[in-house]
């Protein structure tokens, strides 16, 4: 009998004979084993990272690990490249050249800490906002927005402007979660799930492991999304939308919905405001608002059983199954004609009563008003949203809006599922069991990255709302801390302190315009314009327009930007050739327009040329990182769940971790809580930091181990041994939610209480849902002259447009071509929005496109994606990763191809208004016909990342971002969403154009401006 795998021995007699019989399969991979956390993506996996001798010599999962059980994917395991990788940079760097012409010599980190230092103090003692400080897709922005705050600046952001806050606000203002980390499918009981606009890198192996038990009990997996790869390529399903137009798609699954009658009424008048009632009273300053009693409460319509029979019965949740509920055509009809005696209006938070949720009611003062849902349903059974009516803009025919949309409310509705677990809800009513909708979506990038992306995002959790489809068995399920309050109410701060320091963090989430940033007039305080009336709910700020913002001096001038792991130069702007161009921009008396520019980064990225000060930063395996409960969690939907990363290696360079550097920064320049009253540090580093640090009483950076002996969880006094016990633990920590707790997280007292114990939410009060967005209307209101803080004139009907309180369509936004006087012409001119309870809707499908010339110019919409197997611009570097992929290509469908005689293998360009870039195109059938795309940010800038003169990065690869326009159409405004600032990347239209040597390689750029 053969034997092998026994004890680490040399396999004996196992496939004798074979050419590997030799191998010693199971020798230890090395002497030493630490545990860490993974930052090759976002998505945090444990791993252990095996050593040799002090080197890295292997890297796994850590199968205790919460997010992962033990997977590792290519890039994790990849790590090691990353640790070892040529690119990283080894000494501080001061700029001897010209910005852009990486010329530097190396420093001392004294040097570069006191030059820092003094930029740095001189900004604070006059203007702290002269320094904007923005990070790319960075790990640790508890810290660094906690830094912000400390030395006074109002501009500060992350990435997320740039990537997907669209997803994140929505979700926040609707249901007070979101997808991916604040949520994710009940992956074990879910039926049917459906993918928005998903990549391989949103995310990877959480999502994955989720997949595969899907596809182990034949749920259903659709995919909506213009290409077919990776998720979506194990989907049962694929629907090659149009990119752009999933709002539309999903409002028609909506419109089917309501009209086959198939809502959670019961669901509905819950957990959500679908019966709050929205005054009608055109031209008030409180049309729009919820109707509220002298408490606050909202108040609704209910039956009054006192009063004769109603001769014409309203909807209500006892009433499921009244397709009289449905609104004809040109809105609801008026439910109160005949009726007024038969209700009464009433607190709407009490328990145990029947709202009425459609028709029309007089409220106390004499005026009428319509419930939420009403408005909702008004709005989608028109004909805009009618599935034949829509067919054609999405790409994906009537038939089968009309079967999706079927199996959805059937799976809903006759696959319930009711699992025997008791529950209290927020009233103290007892429940003995937990009905599920085992329908969930997942939604991402492909959804946010549109001008119409918000709005998108809020449709889609309007579907999973009225399916009674957010946190029950089988659905979408939230991870704590969330839910939230809808919306949370944490606001930008606005203020600074007697010692210099913000009254709270600089991002936030208005809630009406006394939250925003702006002046007397209406102008925009921030650099990036986040918070004010052009881009109001910019909930991650706009990384985005920072650089042109800076230059411009728009609207102040800035002395210092200060990045961290943003790669500005490259692919995390759009109009890369411009934006590169403004970094080096100088003023009549030849001084750069932005005086100094500070870069933190490990490795020798696009940005690094055009730094002032470059810090360098460690790899993720040589320092301390925090992964808390107060930033971007890696909890569960059953437990809560934090981790650290701990140096496995010491640097072998002249590198320091960023965050020890931030804080050593602060306390140089005294900080307030950053040094003490003499001067001195109060925080050793960052491992000291997320140790003692308390943002408030007993709440730290680490939920685990509290308490003088550890002893305490979520709240407690600092525990000096805190990150030992981390490390022991394999480097993370979890507790779980009370079974009790499990699901009806919005109002369910046992979940509630716990997370109030654990310092997640203020209170045990519900999180209502909002279907109709009461923050939202407050800015209408004020588009529409109310109140005392208003937008300047210009920007009102943008205003009133896009801030509807109801969920819509509408179509994109393309960006300007870049020479003067070209106009885009009367035909964009968006039509000013009818009040939402009116019953009138706005313009719909059509309204945005490019009036005929320019549409016909770029017939093609392109869009990117993050390849699975690489997650950063960094991993494009990474000499394992670069064996998948080192070069990039522009996938067509054959028939688009065939269309322009174009053949795979063949060299052509893509144009857009910025210019054009000669790519290699290929024949992919699993893209939509009118769509092309390619992996992003693989190809790099020639010289960067330490990559060899002739790398097929530079000469084959391309970066998409070079077409993608940096302003709107109305280039008064950047080039995103109108109510966010997300950055409108996936609305780029392009043509293609023939080389005249197709056969011969080479990626060329040649931007529109010359
Ligand atoms: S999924 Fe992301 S975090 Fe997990 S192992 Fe892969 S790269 Fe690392």
């Amino acid at each position: 009998m053969p034997r092998h795998s026994l004890g680490g021995k040399r396999v004996a007699g196992y496939h004798r004979g074979m050419p590997h019989a030799h191998l010693e399969l199971n020798r230890p991979t090395g002497d030493e084993v630490k545990t860490t956390t993974c930052y090759m993506c976002a998505c945090r996996c444990g791993i252990r990272v095996h050593m040799q001798d002090g080197r890295v010599r292997y890297i796994d999962g850590n199968p205790n690990h919460p997010v992962n059980g033990g997977v590792i994917c290519a890039k994790g395991s990849s790590g090691i490249m990353q640790h070892y990788s040529p690119a990283r940079l080894s000494k501080p760097l001061l700029r001897v050249g010209e910005r852009g012409a990486h010329e530097f010599r190396e420093i001392e980190w004294d040097e570069a800490l006191a030059l820092a230092t003094q930029w740095l103090h001189d900004i604070r003692a006059r203007n702290p906002d002269e320094l904007a400080f923005f990070t790319g897709r960075d790990q640790s922005q508890a810290l660094t927005g906690w830094w912000a705050q400390q030395f006074g600046t109002i501009n500060y952001a992350a990435h997320g402007g740039f990537c997907s806050v669209n997803m994140a606000a929505a979700g926040m203002y609707t249901f007070g979660g979101s997808f991916w980390e604040f949520g994710e499918p009940d992956w074990d009981r879910t039926k049917y799930l459906m993918l928005w606009g998903v990549a391989e890198d949103h995310d990877s192996n959480p999502i994955k492991l989720g997949l595969g038990k899907l596809k182990s009990r034949g749920a259903k997996i659709v995919a909506i999304n213009p290409v077919r790869t990776g998720y979506a390529s194990i989907a049962d399903e694929w629907v090659p939308v149009n990119p752009g137009t999933d709002g539309l798609l999903a409002g028609a699954l909506i419109h089917e919905l309501l009209r086959t009658d198939r809502i959670d009424f019961e669901y509905l008048v819950r957990y959500t405001n679908a019966h709050h009632l929205v005054i009608h009273d055109p031209g008030a300053a409180d049309d729009g608002l919820i109707a509220r009693d002298a408490d606050g409460k909202p108040l609704c319509a209910v039956r009054d059983l006192t009063q004769a029979p109603n001769p014409h019965p309203c909807p209500s949740p006892d009433g499921r199954g009244d397709s009289s509920l449905l609104p004809p055509g040109e809105g609801a009809r008026r439910a109160d004609e005949g009726t007024h005696t038969r209700y009464r209006v009433t607190n709407a938070t009490q328990a145990d009563i029947a709202p009425l949720i459609a028709g029309e009611y007089t409220l106390p003062d004499g005026r009428t008003a319509v419930p939420a849902f009403q408005l909702i349903a008004a709005r989608f059974i028109t004909d805009d949203y009618a599935p034949d009516n829509v067919s054609a803009r999405c790409g994906v025919d009537a038939a089968t809006i009309r079967r999706l949309a079927g199996e959805l409310a059937h799976v809903a509705f006759e696959e319930a599922i009711e699992l025997p677990i008791g529950w209290t809800d927020t009233h103290g009513r007892r429940h003995a069991t937990m009905l599920g909708r085992p329908v969930s979506m997942h939604a991402m990038r492909g959804i946010a990255a549109h001008a119409n992306g918000f709005q998108t995002c809020r449709t889609i959790h309007l579907l999973q709302i009225l399916l009674g489809a957010i946190d029950t068995p089988g659905s979408y399920r939230y991870h704590p801390p969330y839910p939230r309050p809808a919306p949370p109410g944490n606001k930008p701060a606005k203020s600074r302190r007697t010692d210099g320091s913000l009254t709270g963090n600089p991002l936030g989430y208005p809630q009406s315009p006394d939250d925003l940033l702006v002046d007397a007039e209406g102008r925009p305080r921030r650099l990036d314009h986040a918070f004010s009336w052009e881009f109001p709910l910019a909930a991650h700020g706009l990384l985005q327009s920072v650089i042109r913002n800076a230059v411009d001096g728009n609207p102040a001038k800035i002395d210092t930007l200060f990045l961290f792991m943003a790669n500005m130069g490259w692919n995390s702007a759009m109009d890369t050739a411009a934006t590169r161009k403004l970094l080096c921009a100088r003023d009549a008396a030849g001084q750069y327009k932005i005086p100094h520019i500070i870069y933190a980064d490990a490795y020798d990225s696009e940005t690094i040329a055009f730094a002032d000060l470059v810090l360098p930063d460690t790899t993720y395996l040589e320092r301390h990182d925090c992964i808390s409960l107060l930033d971007r969690p890696i909890s569960g939907c059953d437990h809560a769940a934090d981790a650290i990363r701990q140096p496995v290696v010491a640097p072998d360079r002249d590198v320091r971790p960023f965050q020890d550097v931030l804080l050593d920064l602060g306390a140089r320049l005294n900080l307030p809580n950053m040094a003490d009253a003499d001067g001195r540090p109060i925080y050793r580093n960052y491992a000291d930091y997320m140790v003692r640090h308390e943002r408030a009483p007993g709440v730290g950076m680490l939920a685990g181990w509290r308490g003088a002996d550890g002893s305490r969880t979520g709240r407690g006094a600092p525990n000096p041994d805190q990150l030992q016990r981390y490390v022991e633990h394999g480097c993370f920590f979890e507790t779980r939610v009370p079974e009790a707790g499990a699901y009806y997280r919005m109002a369910n007292r046992d979940y509630l209480a716990w997370a109030q114990a654990m310092g997640f939410v203020a209170s045990t009060e519900p999180v209502t849902m909002q279907i109709y967005c009461e923050a939202l209307q407050r800015f209408r209101l004020a588009a529409e002259g109310h109140g005392a803080v208003q937008p300047p004139q210009a920007d009102r009907a943008r205003v009133a447009r896009y801030f509807d309180p109801v969920p819509f369509w509408y179509d994109g936004i393309e960006p300007p071509p870049p020479l003067a006087g070209e106009g885009w012409g009367e035909g964009n001119v968006r039509k000013a929005s009818p009040h939402p309870a009116s019953g009138h809707l706005p313009p719909q499908a059509g309204e945005g496109k490019l009036p005929g010339a320019r549409a016909q110019d770029f017939p093609l919409s392109a869009i990117t994606q993050r390849p699975m197997f690489m997650y950063h611009a960094w991993g494009s570097q990474n000499r394992w990763l670069r064996q998948i992929a080192a070069r990039n290509v522009l996938y067509v469908h054959p028939r688009t191809l065939a269309e322009h005689a174009l053949t795979s293998g063949d060299w052509a360009w893509i144009a857009s208004t910025r210019g054009r870039i000669r790519v290699e195109v290929c024949a992919h059938a699993a893209t939509a016909p009118g769509t092309v795309w390619t992996w992003n940010a693989i190809g790099k800038q020639r010289g960067a990342w330490k990559l060899a003169a002739g790398a097929p990065e530079f000469t084959d690869g391309f970066l998409l971002n070079h077409l993608i326009g940096e302003r709107a159409r109305d280039a008064r405004y950047g080039n995103g969403d109108p109510v966010t600032g997300q950055a409108a990347w996936f609305d780029l239209k392009v043509r293609l154009e023939h080389d005249p040597e197709p056969r011969v390689p080479g990626h060329r750029f040649e931007p529109a401006s010359g």
